[in-house]
């Protein structure tokens, strides 16, 4: 598969189509971007990268930040993980409160909002330095040592981040969060905050294409089981209420973000990060998407 060459095609196709996306404008720091920005990273399991576009621009990854948080508490915990999160798909927006509420604060999956706070929580309960841990954690997954979070984006985030304020003291209210909510809310904000570029999410996120190991060491990371469960709720939750839409045109798992980055992971072969920061009305990067159907239906290399 020449990958250069489709992602060349690809790109230059989806680069002059009509965004229809906006820019994400709840959390304020999230606009100071350029809203043209567009970037494509692959890194294969044998080694081969490649990038196009703005692939080496640091942007705000968000939500992406959830599937290493949750790589690392199910490291910690293993399966007992599954006794303060559920693995089904919700079927609503990322930071909905509803389904809470009949549920008993046991959030439906991960990488809701609602989920992402019970994860933190475990953190906080299991590591010492909270914060430092799981910046370390996410660095090790590739060598990637310039990697941090901004605290100009946790901090726009903290000032208006009141459905995650109620989300996680809700939570709380049925004994699912043992931390102080503003602990939780804290690290939760700052997971979010964490910057990288295409190149660097592509990398890091190679362990859950290579059966929980990392490429460049081979250091296990996660079992092949819970690598397969992690790829699994991707595919069926990565994007929220639109994660049947990505599953029926793009079929990989994957993850997006409100800053428009999403990645995508085809186990054995390949992980893709594309960036773009205009998003559609579900919240998921209106060109990332679309380039995202537009590679996997070229490449005709498909998990189904
Ligand atoms: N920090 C964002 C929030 O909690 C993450 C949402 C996302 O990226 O989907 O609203």
């Amino acid at each position: 598969m020449n990958f250069e060459e489709l992602i060349q095609n690809v790109y230059h196709k989806i680069k002059n189509i009509d965004d229809e996306g906006n820019l994400a404008s709840y959390i304020p720091e999230l606009k100071n971007v350029d809203s043209e920005s567009f970037g494509v990273h692959i890194s294969t399991i044998d080694n081969f990268n490649f990038g196009v576009g703005n692939c080496y621009e640091k942007f705000s990854i968000q939500s992406i930040a959830k599937v290493f948080a949750l790589s690392l508490a199910y490291s910690i915990l293993g399966e007992k993980l599954w006794e303060r999160v559920k693995v089904e798909p919700s079927g609503t927006a990322f930071n909905s409160l509803i389904q809470l509420e009949v549920e008993n604060g046991i959030p439906r999956n991960p990488f809701i909002n609602a989920g992402t706070h019970v994860v933190s929580d475990i953190l906080l309960s299991n590591l010492n330095n909270p914060k430092e841990d799981f910046l370390n954690f996410v660095k090790s997954l590739s060598n990637c040592s310039e990697i941090c979070y901004s605290n100009r984006i946790a901090t726009s985030e903290k000032n208006v981040g009141y459905r995650n304020v109620a989300l996680c003291n809700f939570i709380k209210a049925f004994g699912n969060i043992k931390n102080k909510p503003s602990d939780v809310l804290d690290f939760y904000f700052n997971l979010c905050s964490l910057e990288m570029n295409c190149e660097e999410l592509s990398k890091l996120f190679l362990f859950l294409a290579n059966d929980g190991f990392t490429l460049e060491d081979n250091k296990q990371i996660l079992s092949k089981s819970q690598a397969k469960r992690i790829n699994a709720l991707m595919q069926t939750c990565g994007f929220y209420d639109e994660s049947g839409e990505f599953a029926f045109k793009v079929r990989l798992p994957g993850n997006s973000g409100v800053g428009g980055g999403i990645v995508a992971v085809h186990p054995k072969q390949y992980t893709i990060a594309v960036w773009s920061p205009k998003l559609n009305e579900k919240g998921n990067s209106y060109k990332g998407m679309r380039f995202l159907e537009e590679f996997t239906t070229k490449s005709e290399l498909s998990i189904f």
